[in-house]
């Protein structure tokens, strides 16, 4: 049975039972259920489901994994965790987070002055801030007013103008300094896609000269007292330790050198993101447990810091695809299977068919599962003919339609006779035998690493689980380009029931959407963020909180600064009443499709 690889990419969140995808947890309920909840409240476009569970999962296990290690090893250093903005911002998943995050003394990162706002206001007043990326004065002024509200946060200096800054500020504001960190720019590079992050050559980071330099000018301004925190980051979903050993060790190495130096308070180690997550359907890419990852940690900062003689640091960590990744899911309903249109219900046989046409109907009627490959092969060639004899002029477009149907109805027996194991064969024979399922989402919008680096994501329907799946699939979203497509893979290859949809909905689930597609997808074709939906569980039933409605098109067309009292205005001074409130009602709905529009209907 295909189980579309939910062994390797779900972590156990996810079960299938009675043909269906359910959620291992609580009651168990079943996605499809879940859904048809939620589209009984007319929303019928792709739904982005949220299960705080799974984050407060994720969070629980990188504490106790790395509390765990530090016991094993006798270690002194705490351990301390933030959760990076940029990997999803949005209020629905950050809210349930902070939450959960209070026992821990859970923190934010953020890579910029909005992000640093988010932090501000609802980080728990306690926990660490760390603060990345490129700064100018006012976001070093925005954490001098965080340090003031009682934060406990860490300015991560990325050049050593950013700590020129700091000093400005010092002097200007008189306020109280938060504290400083030190992000070093690596010899050693990462792993994996986003390798770039890290490395001598990366984009980040103080090369060892400026870290020295920057000792100094710290020393000159009386700021050592404030330099906490050594910082890197080597980029994100490593699929080997091995370069995080070598980033440890060079990073530890520094830290202990410039406590030698002198600097008392320095005391942490930040080892920044990176821990991967499977997204693979097919087999494992992700060589390491949580568990050895936590041990190679503590192991070679306790190994460092015995060997110069200094305090073993406290560990910082901002792993975020690690903790958001598995707690959505996009589940997008399929509007349509392209070769509906070739169902028998159309066919049209004239009382004396070309003789073509009538074999294509015999192969058909004749096909067993012994001559089924043969005869399959027969009618693409019968297929092909009769292309030619429309071009020459010798049949009609009634012929041609009718040709067209057989030929897919005996594919279609074809497949359903054969077994799943010839399926790469036949996909060989023929690229049209393939089915093309149309489904209410944008790739654009909810997979954007799909279209921007390839990026896969698990990828299985939520029912029809106990049935064998007869269809090579590709995936089309609604936008109008032709890169909002995940074709058919024969080396990864998707199989999808042949459903007929007017009798049955069918839906597409993919699973692992939770880290930075939020945010990083966009509008193409004006598709705005699905409707998105936190699950929760309360004494053992589902509760579906914070239903959040993809946006509305008025507002999308005010988002790019159109000014919509002039749209309405225009609208209603060329329609009559009646269709003025028509347009009026479809300006306050989203763009994604309710129906299809079918003539089955
Ligand atoms: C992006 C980023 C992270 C998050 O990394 P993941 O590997 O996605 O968890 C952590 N720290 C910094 C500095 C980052 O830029």
């Amino acid at each position: 049975m295909n189980n579309y690889g939910i062994d390797i990419w779900s972590d156990d969140n996810f079960m299938i039972e009675d043909g269906l995808a359910k959620i291992n947890y609580d009651c168990k309920p079943s996605l499809i259920s879940i859904v048809k909840d939620i589209r009984k409240q007319d929303f019928k476009g792709p739904l982005l489901l949220r299960f705080p569970h799974i984050t407060e999962k994720q969070v629980n296990t990188l504490y106790n994994t790395f509390n765990s290690s530090i016991k094993e090893y006798d270690y002194k250093g705490t351990f301390n965790a933030v959760f990076p903005l940029k990997v999803n911002q949005l209020p629905n998943f950050i809210h349930p987070l902070i939450n959960e995050g209070k026992k821990f003394n859970y923190g934010l990162e953020a890579g910029s002055k909005a992000e640093l706002v988010i932090a501000m206001t609802y980080n728990n007043v306690g926990s660490p801030i760390t603060v990345n990326g490129f700064k100018d004065k006012e976001m070093i002024h925005l954490g001098f007013i965080a340090k003031s509200m009682g934060h406990n946060i860490t300015i991560i200096i990325e050049g050593l103008n950013e700590l020129e800054i700091i000093i400005e500020v010092l002097n200007e504001t008189k306020m109280e300094c938060p504290n400083i960190g030190l992000r070093v720019r690596l010899h050693s590079g990462g792993s994996g896609l986003w390798a770039k992050s890290g490395g001598i050559n990366s984009k980040f980071g103080l090369t060892s000269t400026e870290i020295l330099e920057a000792y100094e000018l710290m020393e000159d301004n009386n700021l050592v007292k404030y330099l906490t925190m050594i910082h890197f980051h080597i980029g994100s979903a490593m699929n080997s330790i091995k370069p995080l050993k070598k980033a440890l060790r060079e990073s530890g190495h520094i830290y202990a050198e410039l406590k030698n130096l002198g600097a008392t308070n320095l005391n942490s180690i930040n080892i920044g993101g990176g821990l991967a997550v499977e997204y693979n359907a097919y087999e494992r890419t992700r060589f390491y447990s949580l568990t050895e990852f936590a041990n190679d940690v503590i192991f070679t900062l306790k190994d460092i810091a015995k060997q110069k003689g200094v305090d073993e640091p406290n560990i910082f960590t901002e792993s975020g695809r690690f903790i958001s990744a598995a707690s959505t899911v996009l589940v997008a309903p399929v509007l349509e299977l392209f070769s509906a249109e070739y169902d028998f219900d159309h066919l049209k046989l004239k009382d004396v068919n070309p003789p073509l046409i009538q074999e294509l109907h015999d192969l058909y009627r004749d096909m067993s599962k012994k001559t089924a490959y043969e005869y399959m092969h027969d009618s693409i060639d019968h297929m092909e003919s009769l292309l030619t004899l429309f071009d020459l002029g010798y049949i009609d477009l009634q012929d041609r339609s009718n040709a067209e149907i057989l030929t897919h109805q005996v594919i279609k027996k074809a497949i359903s006779l054969l077994e799943i194991d010839h399926y790469e064969e036949l996909k060989k024979l023929d690229e049209n035998i393939q089915e093309k399922y149309l489904l209410n989402f944008s790739l654009f919008q909810s997979l954007p690493d799909y279209w921007g680096i390839d990026q896969e994501f698990p990828i299985m329907p939520i029912t029809h689980l106990d049935k064998k799946p007869t269809r090579s699939a590709s995936l089309w979203d609604i936008t109008c380009d032709s890169d909002g497509e995940l074709p058919f893979d024969l080396k990864k290859p998707l199989y999808l029931h042949d459903v007929n949809l007017n009798k049955e909905d069918y839906f597409i689930a993919f699973f692992n959407v939770g880290a930075y597609q939020d945010t990083l997808g966009m509008k193409h074709n004006l598709f705005s963020h699905p409707t998105e939906v936190n699950i929760v569980f309360k004494n053992g039933e589902v509760v579906l909180e914070k239903i959040l409605e993809s946006q509305k098109i008025i507002d999308i067309l005010e988002d790019i600064d159109y000014d919509t009292n002039d749209i309405r205005a225009r609208l209603r001074k060329n329609l009559n009443d009646h269709n003025y409130k028509d347009i009026e009602k479809y300006l306050n709905e989203n763009s994604y499709l309710k129906t299809i529009w079918s003539y089955h209907e």
